[in-house]
Order: C-alpha cells, then structure tokens, then sequence
C-alpha cells in the first residue's frame, strides 16, 4: 500500500535498499520461511557461531586472541535463547484469563513497559517502551504477561510497526476483545548511531481497536501515559 502511494505521488520505484533503510514494509507476520523450525536449536546455535566467525575473520579479527576466541559461540547463544527467542512459538508465553471477579470495567493500562528490540534492516537495537490498555471484556490476565507479551515479538527482527501491530493482535486474541490500544516509543539505534546519526528522535507508534478509536478515549489514555 505504501510503495503505491510513494510511486504515485512521484512516479519513484523503491529500491530494496530504500526500502530497508525508511523501514517502509510491514504486514503482520514476521516473514518467515517455511522450513525455519527443522534445525534444533542446538544445530542453529553451531551454524551461526561458524558464520559469525566467518564475518570476524573478514573484518580481520584475530579470532585466536583471548578476548574474540568465544564470541562466535556467545553471539550464537544470544541469538537463540535471548534477543530472537520471540522467532520461536514454543517461547510464546503461556497466557491463563481469570474471571473479572472485580467488576472492573473500565480501562487498564500498563505503562513504560521496557523493551529491546533489533531493526530487521540493520540488525541494530530498538530500544522502546510500550504502553498497553485494554478493556475487559469479562476476563483479564496476570498485568506481568502483558509485559511477556510485549517482550516475546519484541525478541525478533523487528520493524516498529509491525511490533506494535503484533502486540495488538495477540492481546485481542487472548483477552477476547477488540477493546486494546497499543503505543510505543521507541529509539532506533540505526538512526541514531549511523546514517542520519540522529540521536534525538523516537518514533511512536499505535493502534488504537474497537472503543480506544475514539478522540476522546485516545485522549484520556495519552493523559494516563503522560502523567
Ligand atoms: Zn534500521
């Protein structure tokens, strides 16, 4: 949708490195090839510590010395199990919905919830926080899976979008309502570090379901947020 408005406006055909670099694409799903789960983990893990190497010993590293000589393995053992464990639906967090034995209908929302992130463009970190409402729709979840399940898609190559589209999408799946906002902002370490080397902007990013789409309900979370 977007390539087609940009080359109607200016009649401009987007190059893969343009895309890439304005983090113009998002769909929902984080594109995946069909066969990403036949190797275990374990072959994973030993495939990226040879590649990784491979990439020190072009950069002319000396992967002898004592301080690079367990990178490759480090490298690999974060990939897997810490910063792209979210690529994995077996690390999906479990979610149980309890009755809402309160009563509470009315808006609840978990603030400055930390997250990082890396750019699937750059391979560089996001640094955000998320700000998540939702309203019950007669069940609710523990607050702290909320907070999983911000940190599950954000442990994957990410675009800003598509994160905050995910969060929103699982949060109406589990919590069984259309009634759930999504905001996050976030730093882009490809922007600030390199390229433009803007260390200043974030951007933000939301989505806003069923009652949250409304000017009034948008304003009284943004004070919630704000505050
Ligand atoms: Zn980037």
């Amino acid at each position: 949708m977007i390539t087609e408005k940009i080359s109607k406006t200016n009649g401009h055909k987007l190059s893969i490195d343009e895309i890439g670099d304005d983090h113009l694409f998002s769909g929902l799903d984080t594109p995946m090839k069909a066969s990403a789960f036949e190797m275990s983990d374990t072959e994973k893990k030993e495939r990226i510590s040879i590649l990784f190497s491979e990439i020190m010993d072009v950069l002319g590293l000396d992967l002898t010395d004592d301080s690079l000589q367990g990178t490759p393995d480090r490298v690999a053992k974060m990939y897997i199990e810490e910063i792209f464990s979210g690529l994995d639906p077996k690390n999906k967090p479990k979610v149980a919905l309890f009755d809402n034995k309160y009563q509470y209908n009315q808006m609840l929302v978990e603030k400055n919830i930390t997250f990082y992130s890396n750019c699937e463009h750059h391979f560089v970190p996001i640094i955000g926080k998320a700000h998540i409402a939702y309203k019950s729709s007669g069940k609710v979840i523990g607050l702290s899976k909320l907070n999983r399940i911000v940190q599950y898609y954000a442990k994957r190559p990410q675009v800003q979008e598509r994160l905050t589209n995910q969060i929103a999408n699982e949060l109406k799946t589990v919590l069984e309502t259309e009634d759930v906002a999504v905001i996050i902002d976030a730093k882009h370490l490809c922007v600030s570090s390199r390229g433009i080397q803007d260390d200043t902007s974030t951007t933000v990013t939301t989505y806003y379901g069923g009652e949250f789409n409304n000017a009034s309900k948008i304003l009284e979370l943004q004070n919630y947020i704000n505050n």
